[in-house]
């Protein structure tokens, strides 16, 4: 497995270059939308370590992270009115990783509506910063 490349699109969204419609911050995790989201309120939740993914996790902020998940992922059940959830996460490119800074996806799943690609179109950004405005008011 390559190292941690700290140059990744998530490290550049942490240090504050990149922008990011952000949903939940506290000292450990940053959890921001998807811009290419699978569903209505795709959101992504990542921890402000740097680590790959899962497997490089340090076991304590791997555990942190799982907390933090949740708490963002009832919140996103809650502001989008879902009928389910998947928790995704992948593991190196052949799992179909594509960002290497550990991360949970929080996918909202509507009854009868099937989910997008996976890092597919691109979405609007006015939608998902009223999206994200949704979600932090539910938190
Ligand atoms: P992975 O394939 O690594 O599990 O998922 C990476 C996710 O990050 C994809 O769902 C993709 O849409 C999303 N993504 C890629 N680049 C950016 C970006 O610059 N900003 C945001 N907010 N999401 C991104």
């Amino acid at each position: 497995m390559s190292a941690y490349d700290p140059d990744n699109i998530f490290a550049k969204i942490l240090k504050g270059e990149v922008p990011s419609i952000k949903v939940f911050e506290d000292e450990t995790t940053l959890a921001f939308m998807d811009v290419m989201p699978q569903s209505k309120g795709h959101t992504l939740v990542i921890p402000k370590t740097g680590s790959r993914n899962l497997l490089d996790a340090d076991p304590e902020i791997l555990a942190d992270l799982v907390k933090k998940t949740q708490i963002v992922a009832k919140a996103v059940a809650t502001a989008m009115e879902a009928d389910g959830l998947r928790i995704i996460q992948f593991n190196e490119p052949a799992a179909g990783q594509t960002v290497f800074h550990l991360h949970f996806h929080v996918i909202p799943v509507y009854e009868g509506v099937s989910l997008r690609p996976h890092s597919g179109d691109m979405a609007d950004t006015g939608e998902l910063t009223a999206l994200a405005e949704m979600i932090r008011a539910a938190l």
